[in-house]
């Protein structure tokens, strides 16, 4: 399974509704992970990381709002989109006045097929690459559909890993990358490796990247990782 297939997490107290989802997320190509209460969402963000949330508003002890707060205070997942669930519109309506941070309301009960639009949408909007689509960055075109990459109009020649790391760096130009957070994305967080491979890895996407000329794009930041631009 590749490592860069997206995530979602799914916050449901109710077995049987959280194991339709987890069905129907599956079916759609997603990896899934799935939490009954809050307190176990909140260390799935950090043990999972996943890319996308779908949260239930009504959960034991820790309601669903408080998790998504949580969830949007913290450095390392704020940028995570949450979709909440919710029994009644009045609810949707408070948690639009909460501002809790929610990025999509859904009702239950809701159609299946809309909410995977939804957790689609979001997630072409954090994840491009994973979603499938095309990524521009200056002279270099990544297709994440055909797994094609040019640059300057020349095709050039990346391995699977050299791929996913460069579609990571697309994703987010300017974003600086530990080498810990690359081995997480692109490696997958079962698999140890050390992280001198990253630096391995980096010089094969340098050397791919500048196969027919250009300038290198990508910037070693001392002490922190690298960055694309
Ligand atoms: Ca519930």
């Amino acid at each position: 399974m590749p490592a860069d297939q997206p995530t979602v997490l799914v916050v449901e107290d109710e077995a049987a509704q959280r194991e339709v989802l987890r069905y129907n997320l599956e079916a759609e190509g997603f990896r899934v992970a799935a939490a009954g209460n809050g307190e176990e969402a909140l260390v799935m963000m950090d043990e999972e990381a996943p890319d996308v949330v779908v949260l239930d508003w009504m959960l034991p002890n820790l309601s669903g709002i408080e998790v998504c707060r949580q969830i949007k205070t913290r450095p390392g997942t704020r940028g995570v989109p949450v979709i909440m669930l919710s029994a009644r519109s009045e609810e949707v309506d408070r948690v639009r006045g909460l501002e809790t941070g929610a990025d999509d309301y859904v009702v239950k009960p809701y159609s299946l097929r809309e909410l995977m639009a939804r957790v689609r949408a979001q997630l072409r909007r954090a994840r491009p690459a994973a979603a499938g689509l095309r990524l521009e960055y200056e002279d270099i075109i990544l297709d994440a559909e055909t797994h094609r990459v040019t640059r300057d109009g020349q095709e050039l020649k990346l391995g699977p890993t050299e791929f996913r790391l460069l579609s990571t760096f697309m994703e987010k130009p300017g974003r600086v990358w530990s080498r810990e957070q690359l081995l997480d994305r692109v490696w997958g967080r079962d698999i140890y490796v050390d992280t001198r491979t990253v630096d391995v890895h980096i010089g094969r996407l340098r050397k791919a990247l500048g196969v027919h000329g250009g300038g290198d794009p990508l910037r070693t930041v001392r002490g922190a990782g690298y960055a694309l631009g």
